[in-house]
């Protein structure tokens, strides 16, 4: 079979292990690990090598969903960053922004941690930045 070797940095975790997702008519159906990584040198976790699964979950949400009306509906991602952003706007103006917390992922990558807490001091103008790895 032809498979496309796509080379790439896991999800899980912020250590960043590279490997290649294996793509076959257009469609992620396996995982190798990068031998010449300079991170991962060829190694990965069990979640690295085997949970992927995920990709094509029917449960997997695909669109921002705002709540209304006791529920879910579905957004645009320009409706939903717009509503975000105006209620971030509308706490920080009635009570500071201190009242505003941040909680960083350990599935995010190193680099966008980095921006996230970035934009808790830069933008908002606040140090309550933590990260679910501490919990
Ligand atoms: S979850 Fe495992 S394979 Fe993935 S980056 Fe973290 S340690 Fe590496």
């Amino acid at each position: 079979m032809d498979y496309k070797n796509v080379l790439t940095t896991c999800v899980y975790c912020g250590a960043g292990c590279g490997l290649y997702l294996q793509v076959l008519d257009g469609k992620v159906v396996g995982v190798l690990p990068c031998k010449t990584h300079p991170i991962s040198e060829g190694k990965l976790c069990v979640k690295g090598w085997n949970a992927h699964g995920f990709i094509y979950h029917e449960d997997r949400l695909t669109k921002p969903l705002i709540k209304a009306d006791g529920g879910f509906r579905e957004a645009t991602w320009d409706e939903a960053l717009g509503l975000v952003a105006s209620k971030l706007t509308e706490v920080k103006e009635k009570h500071g922004p201190d009242a505003i917390g941040f909680l960083a992922s350990a599935k995010c990558t190193n680099e966008d941690n980095y921006v996230f807490q970035k934009f808790a001091r830069a933008v908002i103008g606040t140090n309550n930045v933590d990260h679910c790895a501490r919990l």
